[in-house]
């Protein structure tokens, strides 16, 4: 068995997206004690753990009291701190904003569909929503990546070797999949529909979506 879906998901939100144990954004959903063990599929055997803190301590049992502390604290911390919705959508800007992976932005993407889903009633369908945001975000990523990648060959921008081959790797996903005649450089006219889409966005979920500014 695994975690369901659904749980993993009220997971991630109740962490803002964010490793229990470093803040680092983008989660897997870590089995405190582990399956081989019986630990249950619960929330209460639920942590939140980035890639690298789950392969540090993920398999350590002498670091199971303590992931369970870190957790409940974290947890505490979210809720106060980002108490509003307002704030928590702060906390997401600020996240993306150091945003870099494609991975990273995968788990903001979902946040950010799921805030669409879960608020309108809409004459599309969820898939077409989906589809559709899903493509403008990629874009926009695509496009904040290769300004970044000017600067990193330019020595402006200094990025970790890892994290950054990721991204590249991910680069060429994008590109694999919309072609990358699709992903630019734009003129103005087709920078005028993105911004024009992104715009229609920004006015379904409210003014706090500004940081869709491209
Ligand atoms: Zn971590």
């Amino acid at each position: 068995m695994s975690f369901a879906e659904a749980l993993k998901s009220k997971v991630r939100k109740k962490a803002h997206l964010s490793c229990c144990l470093c803040k680092a954004i983008g989660v897997e959903v870590h089995h405190i004690i582990p399956q081989e063990e019986g630990g249950p599929d619960t929330e209460d055997n639920a942590a939140p753990l980035c890639p690298s803190c789950h392969e540090t301590y993920g398999a350590n049992p002498q670091k199971r009291k303590f992931i369970r502390e870190a957790r409940d604290l974290w947890y505490e911390i979210c809720e106060k701190r980002y108490a509003s919705d307002v704030d928590k959508l702060e906390e997401i800007k600020r996240l993306l904003q150091h945003t870099v992976s494609y991975e990273d932005f995968q788990s903001f993407k979902e946040e950010l569909l799921s805030h669409i889903i879960e608020g309108f009633e809409t004459p599309r369908s969820e898939q077409e929503i989906v589809d559709a945001v899903s493509e403008l975000l990629d874009k926009v990523w695509y496009n904040r990546h290769l300004f970044l990648r000017q600067q990193v060959k330019a020595g402006k921008e200094k990025v970790n070797p890892e994290i950054w081959k990721g991204a590249l790797k991910s680069a060429r996903k994008v590109e694999k999949r919309y072609g990358k005649a699709a992903l630019g450089p734009y003129d103005d006219f087709e920078w005028g529909m993105i911004n024009g889409k992104l715009s229609a966005l920004r006015w379904v979920l409210g003014d706090d979506w500004d940081m869709l500014d491209t």
